[in-house]
This record gives structure tokens, sequence and C-alpha cells, in this order.
């Protein structure tokens, strides 16, 4: 199975550069069966990048995801409004909790839209959605094993483990040491485990003093369940909100000393189990994006846009900067603000003097702007901030290998004014 981490922080979203490397969103994992199966693990913030994924994953084909909820914190349902697979048609999404002492599931998940918190409620949804009540023993979903254990935490929470593919996951955050119940409880289900994500969200000095009873952890508390439940690796998680980059890599220093297979979570990191290894941190890919060296060059590119008939048409327009992750450039086409493109950047033949070099990359659109008589342009013209999708880094080789002529992609008719 393959785990990815799609929001890390706790409490509350924190989009603030010292944040960036570790990442703000809140709580969501996405869990991905070997058969294909998709799992979300709470619904924080970092659901509507995934989101987002699925779409340019599933493309027209049907998404069904089996959604488990720790509990319902803001910081863990908030990224339901903004999960832009609920509100397409052909969608299945089941939603299950575990012992919620009366409250209903479907109000407790859909009650944060209601009148006057949201614009619209969730019956704009067009997906279908189930809701699933659980009791304590371990439920099967496509051949995944799933347990959940008590965990002490204000309106209390609940841990989950994933037993799938010949591999063991458990995410147990939104928990506080010092009851013998939860205490005991925890370390069963984390017993021999592959990967334990698990709170850590103050310093042990914290919850001595301060932040005892805020129903947290803290990393010394990882990694003493780690040791004593024979946990392979273990990640920490849910980081306090004033805990930033730096902050947070000398708490990762200091963990270690006590338990060597572990890292501090971060957006974007994803580990395939068994046999995956979490030293492979990939960092948030806006912490990426600003290290790039950008250069203001004005080059031709070619978008190619997908048409709900599925024809690509292709449009004209001039780059303004570009990176090794994104591009601006301007246009005249209406490029869709939630949708991946293709992009070609053009070198023309009189500064190559073998033929145009036209480099080719997928790119999702970040920021759109209509220019309309802006910039002294006699057309109305769109400004595109768009970073490149490919997950693969290519090598000097590859690049030198994309083709080496103009595209083929089919010409838009000239907009008639
Ligand atoms: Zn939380
Ligand atoms: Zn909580």
């Amino acid at each position: 199975m393959r785990i990815k981490l799609w929001g890390v922080r706790g409490s509350t979203p924190t989009p603030e550069r010292r944040n960036s490397r570790y990442g703000g969103n809140t709580p969501c994992i996405e869990v991905r069966l070997e058969n294909g199966t998709l799992i979300v693990l709470d619904c924080g913030s970092g659901l509507r990048a995934l989101g987002k994924s699925l779409l340019r994953e599933f493309g027209e084909h049907p998404i069904r995801g089996y959604v488990f909820m720790t509990h319902f914190h803001w910081d863990h349902i908030q990224g339901i409004p903004f999960f832009l697979p609920l509100y397409k048609k052909g969608n299945i999404f089941l939603f299950h909790s575990v012992l919620r002492k009366g409250l209903e599931l479907r109000g407790a998940v859909e009650g944060q839209m209601v009148n006057p918190y949201f614009p619209v409620d969730m019956s704009v949804m067009g997906s279908v959605r189930h809701f699933f009540d659980l009791d304590e023993r371990p439920i099967d979903v496509n051949g995944a094993i799933i347990s959940s254990a008590p965990l002490y935490h204000p309106q209390e929470c609940v841990a989950y483990r994933v037993d799938a593919d010949g591999a063991s996951f458990v995410l147990a955050t939104d928990t506080e040491p010092g009851s013998p119940f939860h205490d005991r409880a925890v370390r069963e289900l984390a017993r021999g485990a592959d990967l334990l994500v698990y709170d850590a969200q103050y310093t042990p000095e914290q919850l001595q003093g301060e932040k005892k009873g805020w129903g947290h952890s803290s990393w010394l508390e990882a990694t003493t369940i780690a040791r004593e439940c024979g946990v392979k690796q273990l990640i920490l998680f849910h980081h306090d909100p004033d805990n930033d980059d730096v902050f947070l890599d000398g708490v990762v220093e200091k963990a270690r000393q006590e338990f060597p297979q572990l890292v501090g979570a971060a957006e974007g990191m994803e580990i395939n189990l068994p046999g995956g290894w979490i030293e492979q941190v990939k960092f948030a890919e806006g912490f990426e994006r600003r290290r790039d060296r950008r250069y203001r060059i004005q080059l031709p590119v070619r978008v190619g846009i997908k048409a709900a008939s599925g024809a690509v048409e292709s449009a004209d327009g001039v780059s303004q900067d570009l990176s090794r992750s994104g591009i601006y450039f301007l246009t005249p086409a209406e490029v869709p603000a939630d949708d991946a493109f293709e992009l070609e950047v053009v070198v023309p033949h009189e500064l190559t003097r073998h033929g145009d070099l036209a480099f080719r990359f997928t790119a999702e659109a970040v920021r759109v702007e209509h220019l309309n008589g802006a910039l002294g342009l006699p057309e109305p013209v769109q400004g595109v901030a768009a970073r490149r999708l490919e997950s693969e880094e290519k090598t000097p080789d590859q690049e030198a290998e994309m083709p080496t002529t103009a595209s083929t992609l089919p010409r838009r008719q000239p907009r008639k004014a």
C-alpha cells in the first residue's frame, strides 16, 4: 500500500512561509491499496489538494472513496467543503467513524456547511454519500483490515490501523498520554506496525506543564511507544501551529537520538509499504518552487486545453517568467483554473539555429488573472501562473531528448473580436 500525507499540521492551517517545508495544511492522509482501493483518513485542509489530484487521476471515471474520521474537531473536517470530488455526480464516498456516543455522523460531517457558515450546503453535492457508525470491531474494506483504538482527547478520538498488502500502518493523532486504559489501547494497536504516524504536537516539557490536559502528545511519548511496540518506522505528526520549520528540524534531531527511524511529517511525503523508507522526505512543493531560480524571459508558448468534447485545442501565448517548477505566461485563451493542461515552450529556430526547440509538460494553473485593458494590450488577456505537474525529476539527459520540433497540437482558430 502507498501512504501519502496531504496535511500534517495540528489545530489550524498555518499558511506561513516559515512553515512551508513541513507544510501548513491540517490532517489528511491517503492510503492506496495495491488493488486500487482509496482510503482517506481525516478531512483537514489537506483534503482539498487530494481532491484535485484525484480529479486529475480519474478524469471522467467515477471515484469511490472510503473515508475514516478520527474525530470531528475543525482541523480534521474543514477540508470537506473544498473537496471537489464530492460535488461530482457518479462519485461515491463512504464515511466511517467509531463510537461517537450518539452524535449523528452525517450531521457531524455536513453541519459545518449549514447556513450561515458556508454559502451552499451539502445538498448541492452531486456525489452519493453513505455514513457508517462502527463499533470497536475491525472491518474489511476490499481486503484491508481496519481496526481502531480509543484515544484520550477532549470529545474523544480514535486511532486507526490499516493491515493490507502484507504491511501495517497506524495513525494515532490527537491523543494525550496518562490514561492507563487509553495508553494500553494505543500500544496494542501499534504493536509491530511497519509505520506509525503519531501526535507530537508539544515538547515533553510543555506536556508536563502548560499544555497538560490539552489532548496532545510529544515526540518523547511517540518514540517510547515506537520502541515498546516494535514499530519499524515513525512519523511525528500534528505539528503545533507555532512550531516552524527550524523548530521542527530540532525536534526531529532530538527525537532521532531516541528512535533513529523517524521523520517529521511533511506535506507531500509518500511511502510504499512494506519496504519503503521514510528517509525519502519530499518537502512541500511550494518550498521547492521558491528555491528555484527564475528567468524573466519572453518565449512563445502553446497551451493545449482539453475541451468538454475531449478534443484538444491549442492557443498561443508568451511566457513572462520561467523556472524549473513553474511558469507565468500571457494568453488570450481561457485557461481552466482547476484543470491540468499541456504547455509547450518554444525556443525559436532563429536562436537555436537547429529548428525550433520545444519543451512540453503538463501544468496546472495556480492563479489566473484577467488583465483586460491592462499592460496596454489591445485584446483581453489572461495572466496565468502555473506549476509543472510531472512528479519525476528529469535528468539533463532526458531533457535533451525532449522533442526538438514544434508540437503537433492542433491550432485553435483565432478568436473573432
Ligand atoms: Zn487535531
Ligand atoms: Zn482534536
